[in-house]
C-alpha cells in the first residue's frame, strides 16, 4: 500500500511527490545567539522511533513546506500543517508550555520500545 500525505493545499498526494528534510522541533536562535546554540541548530537532529513532526516539501506540488505529524516506526500520518501555519501556532504558545510538549515525543520513543529490539544481545 502506498504512503499518501494530505497536503493542505493540493490534496492526498503519494509521499513521492514529498522531500522531507527531518526533525521539525528545533527553533532557530537570534542572530546573536552563541556558536553552540547555531550549530546545535544546524547540525543536531532526533532521529526517534514513534511519534514525531518533521519538516516535508510538497517538492512535486506546491512547493510549500509542511510539518508531518507521523510515526517513524509505523508510518502512520497523525496530522498535516503548513509549516507557516506551525510556525505562528507556536510562536503564540508560551515557552514553557514548547519544552514540555517537546519532551512528550521522547517520552513516548522510550515507552514504545520493544524489550531487547535494541543493539544488545540478540
Ligand atoms: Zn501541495
Amino acid at each position: 500500500m502506498a504512503s499518501l500525505i494530505t497536503c493542505p493545499h493540493c490534496g492526498v498526494r503519494p509521499k513521492e511527490e514529498f522531500t522531507i528534510r527531518g526533525d521539525a522541533g528545533p527553533v532557530r536562535p537570534a542572530p546573536e545567539a552563541k556558536f553552540a546554540a547555531w550549530d546545535a541548530y544546524v547540525h543536531l537532529r532526533d532521529n526517534r522511533r514513534g511519534r514525531m513532526a518533521e519538516h516535508w516539501q510538497h517538492s512535486g506540488g506546491c512547493r510549500r513546506w509542511l510539518v508531518v505529524e507521523r510515526d517513524t516506526f509505523t508510518h502512520e500520518v497523525h496530522g498535516v500543517t503548513d509549516a507557516a501555519d506551525h510556525a505562528r501556532a507556536r510562536a503564540a504558545k508560551p515557552a514553557k508550555a514548547r519544552s514540555s510538549k517537546a519532551a512528550k515525543p521522547a517520552t513516548a520513543a522510550k515507552t514504545a520500545r520493544k524489550p531487547g529490539a535494541g543493539r544488545g544481545k540478540a
